[in-house]
């Protein structure tokens, strides 16, 4: 009888420090897996050889790649506004600290320390640590109590935290019409609350799925908009994927396909010249 392999994505989500780093002009954390080659390369077509001076990357949580692959109409408007979508590998135990703990550092669970559901202040170098030495100023808009609100704090850089994601969203898209910070940081968990308590494909899921995509071409908009004198590389990052559980709600932490394997879409705009 045929035993279907698993197939993980070839690339970890440590590489998305390094990718940051390289596509803004800073060094990453000196311990950072290496950058991702097809985001970097696209970056410097899109830039003609320049570095980027901003970057929105936003992280809404729990994108399984399985949900692009099953309902790829959804993801349409990221795909449009995007440049590249790239399949990656989460890390184990596949949860949101662990997870966003090493794609903002660059390194495995095992390094930066974090290898369960607790959310301790990270004291590792952190991409928004060698973007602070580069001079970079950096924003993180978040909800109270959640991992991205907890594991990057005592930074010299502004944490604005929200008792929900409308609130969150609101707040980066006015911080990006005032073109202060050079990078924002911005969490959305409204799709893991209800994978969890729904289940994966529950039409409340779906629905929250559709406004994580929304969000993001509202954001990639907003590039165009208030940061048109800027070049801009911005994503849509998710931390790790999800399954359904016996009793049909939903889960993750496994290493297996679906809570493993994420998709990213990258895009870059360049500036108007004048
Ligand atoms: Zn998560």
């Amino acid at each position: 009888m045929y035993e279907r392999p698993i197939v993980f994505d070839e690339i970890c989500l440590t590489g998305a420090t390094a990718t940051v780093a390289e596509v803004m002009g800073f060094s990453a954390p000196a311990e950072s897996a290496a950058s991702i080659k097809p985001i970097v390369k696209k970056a410097e077509n899109v830039f003609s050889g320049r570095k980027a001076d901003r970057a929105l990357l936003y992280n809404p949580d729990a994108v399984a790649l399985w949900l692009y692959q099953k309902y790829t109409d959804l993801f349409t408007d990221a795909a449009v506004v995007s440049d590249i979508a790239i399949p990656l590998q989460s890390v184990m135990p596949s949860v949101t600290p662990v997870c966003f703990a090493s794609m903002y550092s660059g390194i495995l669970p095992e390094k930066h320390g974090i290898q369960s559901y607790t959310k301790p202040v990270l004291q590792c170098e952190l991409l928004f640590d060698c973007a602070l030495a580069a001079g970079k100023k950096v924003a993180i808009v978040s909800t109270a109590e959640d991992s991205i609100s907890m594991i990057f704090l005592e930074r010299e850089m502004d944490y604005f935290i929200y008792d929900d994601h409308y609130k969150v969203n609101e707040k980066a898209l006015e911080l990006m019409k005032e073109d202060k910070h050079d990078i924002i940081v911005v969490y959305n968990g409204n799709y893991d609350s209800t994978m969890h308590g729904h289940g994966p494909e529950a039409p409340e899921s779906i629905e929250a799925l559709k406004e994580n995509v929304a969000t993001y071409k509202r954001f990639a908009e907003a590039v165009k908009e208030d940061w048109k004198d800027h070049d801009v590389i911005y994503g849509f990052m998710p931390d790790h994927g999800c399954h359904e559980t016996r009793s049909g709600r939903g889960s993750h932490g496994h290493e297996v396909e679906e809570d493993m394997n994420i998709i990213h879409f990258y895009g870059f705009s360049a500036k108007e010249s004048k």
